[in-house]
């Protein structure tokens, strides 16, 4: 009986390391992906033989995805500024010709006035 009882145990408690890597290999080759690394099937592996060292490693590695997005957003940040840019020839057009608009009322002031005359608001130059 007693040797059953220390092989049933030897077992199962293989089984539950088994089942425990596992689970932390899946969790790292699905934070992986989740990361935006192609290789979740090398993480999976990665965190069942290093357990939780592996899933340290992937949680710790930088989001490839928040990246990606930060890359994408300061393009489109980029692409608004050139769309900016011809109300900015605009106003350089103006001061050209001597004309200084209120920021705040659009009411035209004299150039060289430091606040609108109309509002009271200050003129940025
Ligand atoms: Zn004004």
């Amino acid at each position: 009986m007693d040797i059953i009882t220390s092989f049933m145990t030897g077992t199962i408690g293989l089984i539950v390391l088994i089942v425990v890597h596992l689970v932390i290999g899946s969790f790292t080759g699905w934070l992986a992906g989740n990361k935006g690394y192609e290789s979740t099937i090398t993480w999976f592996f990665a965190g069942f033989f290093f357990g939780i060292f592996g899933l340290l490693t992937i949680g710790l590695a930088s989001n490839l995805k928040y990246e990606k997005q930060l890359i994408n957003l300061s393009e489109k940040l980029e692409k608004l500024n050139i769309n900016d840019s011809p109300s900015e020839t605009r106003k350089s057009k103006d001061t050209k010709n001597d004309i200084t608009r209120c920021v705040k009322c659009r009411k035209i002031i004299p150039p060289d006035s430091l606040s609108c005359t109309y509002c009271g608001a200050p003129v940025v130059a």
